[in-house]
């Protein structure tokens, strides 16, 4: 038995999570699940958003299935996903983006890995905000150090990158690549502006390449990627990201692909891993068993082939694609109109994708 901490989560989050559990359950692989609790709705009842419990259940298994948590918007309430990174030093992001036949999208041949740094980049959080005397120091400074003046009035954001934080990503992507038979890995950077921190990020990863030859290594500056995948897509294999450009190019991909609703995702690091959807929490869709339960299923897709269980994970992808590919026991956002009648809820595509393992 596996011991994994399933976190139900909030708004659309508990519904997906249960999906999702009966899916994984319904391969056969042996998992014993610890429910879990986070978010805005124990918030209320703990008087904490991330209870200590979570915190160790996740400590102990070093693996969790993670529904969406919402962020409120000005209450003081830090992002429990950033958060839960930091924790856990979750370093790699792993975002697959695969076309399924079935799926609406101008795209039907795509299957590419993107795995963004998660630690450093513009996202430290290291800020200075306009107006402050902190600020008004740290550009006295730079004004004095640099031959570039920085207006007054302005707010800073930092952006360390570091041989440490680039060297391990780089080697995680060749890593990964190498485990799940790909063939190349593309550096993304905009090394020929910022060259201290991209410029270093282009050297690491070059450097990384030359002892992993046997996987071929490319690199694009991030203006021009974006315009290569949205060209031609299937040229690439597996993206290496700082964590801005692989932030904003996740969703890109996962636009490719057919959005949101079949966008899994991962958060590694050395002592934990935590699999989730790419989607938030869509509180307006709370409690009706309406959403798609697609991208929290594949996130557990994800997490058997992390534990090396690729014959559960194959047999829940296909059936998975099965269902997708009839278009019939889809939920609303995957039928041709919106407002389809015939549109099922999300525990009934659940059921569907287990009846398909069930006859396969
Ligand atoms: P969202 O992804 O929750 O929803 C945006 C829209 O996408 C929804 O209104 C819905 O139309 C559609 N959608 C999302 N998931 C869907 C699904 N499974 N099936 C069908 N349609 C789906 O994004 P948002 O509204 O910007 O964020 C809501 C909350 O979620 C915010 O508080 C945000 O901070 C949080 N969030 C959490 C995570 C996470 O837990 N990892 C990720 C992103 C956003």
């Amino acid at each position: 038995m596996t011991n994994v901490t399933l976190i139900t989560g909030d708004g659309i989050g508990p519904e997906i999570a249960e999906a999702a559990r009966r899916c994984v359950d319904a391969t056969g692989a042996a998992i014993n699940w610890e429910i879990c609790e986070a978010g805005v709705d124990v918030m209320a009842s703990q008087g904490t958003p991330l209870p200590q419990a979570t915190i160790d259940s996740i400590k102990k298994n070093q693996l969790a299935l993670k529904a969406p948590i919402t962020t409120p918007v000005g209450t003081g309430f830090r992002s429990i996903n950033v958060h839960l990174r930091q924790e856990f030093d979750l370093y790699a992001c792993l975002r697959p983006c695969k076309s399924y036949k079935g799926v609406r999208s101008r795209y039907s041949d795509i299957d590419l890995v993107l795995v963004r740094e998660n630690t450093e980049d513009l996202y430290a959080g290291i800020e200075f905000e306009k107006g402050k005397d902190d600020t008004a120091e740290l550009i006295d400074w730079l004004n004095k150090h640099s031959k570039k003046q920085i207006r007054q009035d302005s707010g800073i954001s930092i952006k360390p990158i570091s041989v440490f934080g680039a060297q391990r990503i780089v080697q995680y992507a060749f890593d990964y690549a190498r485990k799940m038979a790909r063939k190349k890995v593309t550096c993304v950077h905009k090394a020929n502006i910022m060259k201290y921190t991209d410029g270093l990020w282009l050297e690491v990863s070059r450097q990384v390449a030359a002892k992993n030859s046997d996987i071929e290594f490319e690199d694009h500056i991030v203006d021009n990627m974006c315009m290569q995948l949205v060209q031609k897509p299937e040229l690439y294999d597996v993206l290496v990201l700082p964590n801005l450009y692989g932030d904003i190019l996740s969703d890109l991909c996962a636009g490719l692909v057919g959005g949101l609703g079949v966008a899994p995702g991962a958060n590694i690091g050395e002592n934990a891993a935590i699999f989730e959807a790419t989607h938030g929490s869509a509180p307006k869709y709370k409690g009706l068993n309406k959403v798609n339960p697609v991208a929290l299923i594949l996130s557990g897709v994800l997490m058997l082939r992390h534990l090396g269980n690729d014959a559960h994970a194959d047999k829940l992808e296909k059936a998975v694609a099965a269902v997708i590919a009839e278009g019939k026991d889809v939920t609303y956002d995957m039928k041709e109109s919106r407002n389809d009648p015939t549109a099922v809820g999300t525990q009934e595509m659940a059921d569907a994708i287990i009846k398909k393992m069930k006859i396969a």
